[in-house]
């Protein structure tokens, strides 16, 4: 029945995309925003889905192609999220291999859509993914959780402004002047998480997955994960003694846990060591769902900044 249901999707998809491709002929095709209909955003996942709404603001819907709680490293793009694509002005998200799937559906996107790997962004220099542990990082072993740096994620902006602008150019200025504000905000955020994170007693952070590389690299710290890269790889019980023995070491006095995963391996360490556990987001998934309605990217990191401040025991 799903086979059925597939080609169905797939048939319905290149009806439209057939559709768009017969209007290439038009003077301005996917200028919706300034006719009334907002331009339709296909986002990969949550981070890039809180970039196009910050830019687009009311001239664009976004829709995420990782549905809600599902995870989104390596995610199977479901028929609601191939249809999406299809119908998409514009699609943002990382590449590298961070989601083969969005990238083939890219792949498969008619001249109509306007497409942006935001990896490739002028500024964005991948780190090399935590050694040994991880399954699934990018192509040539690299790290994929740029968004956890803010200064990453600004550098971003001028590839979703670029990507708006060319599938709406009449709301150009507007996805300019959002740009510039969004910057501004991340380049705050900057600035609160250095002062936060000055005068560390400790500068490990342990933490569940290895998704906080780009931030510590950025504020000077070091991570020491519990699993890899990947949340679903899973460490030893020798390993684990390991990790507690190297967090002991460090003088670590809190485990960070994320939001989205069982606390129980950074309980099992923390425990080890006499240390206490607390909460980090690493923001693969849509924080007004999974931690609550007000939250977002900026609320979440500033948090993530107050929870390190302490757990750290920073100035
Ligand atoms: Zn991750």
């Amino acid at each position: 029945v799903s086979q059925i249901r597939t080609t169905v999707v797939l048939v319905a998809a290149a009806a439209l995309v057939a559709g768009l491709s017969g209007c290439a002929g038009d003077p301005a095709p996917g200028a919706e925003g300034s006719d009334g209909a907002p331009v339709q955003v296909a986002a990969s996942f949550y981070p890039v889905q809180w970039l196009a709404e910050q830019v687009g603001g009311p001239a664009v819907e976004v829709v995420s192609l990782t549905p809600e709680g599902v995870e989104p490293h390596d995610v199977a793009l479901d028929a609601g999220s191939l249809e999406a694509v299809a119908a998409a002005d514009a699609v943002l998200y990382l590449g590298a291999g961070f989601q083969p799937d969005v990238e083939r559906a890219v792949a498969d996107a008619g001249d109509g859509t306007v497409t942006a790997d935001l990896l490739q962004a002028e500024g964005i220099e991948l780190l090399a993914a935590d050694a040994g542990l991880g399954k699934e990082p990018l192509q040539g072993g690299k790290d994929p959780h740029v968004w956890l740096d803010p200064v990453l994620m600004a550098a971003m902006v001028p590839d979703v402004v670029d990507a708006l602008s060319e599938a709406d150019p009449d709301g150009a200025d507007g996805y300019r002047q959002r740009g510039e504000q969004v910057t501004s905000a991340l380049e705050e955020l900057d600035g609160d998480l250095g002062s936060q994170l000055t005068d560390c007693e400790v500068t490990t952070i342990v933490t569940s997955h290895a998704a906080f590389g780009y931030l510590a690299d950025r504020y000077g710290l070091e991570q020491l994960p519990i699993a890899g890269v990947s949340p679903d790889d899973q460490p030893s019980a020798a390993t684990l003694k390991e990790i507690a023995a190297a967090a002991s070491e460090a003088g670590v006095t809190t485990v960070f846990f994320e939001d989205v995963l069982p606390p129980d391996l950074a309980e099992t360490v923390a425990s080890e060591i006499g240390a206490d556990v607390d909460l980090l987001s690493a923001l693969e998934f849509d924080p007004a769902a999974s931690i609550g309605p007000d939250e977002d990217y900026l609320s979440v990191m500033r948090d993530n900044g107050r929870r390190l401040n302490s757990g750290l025991t920073c100035a």
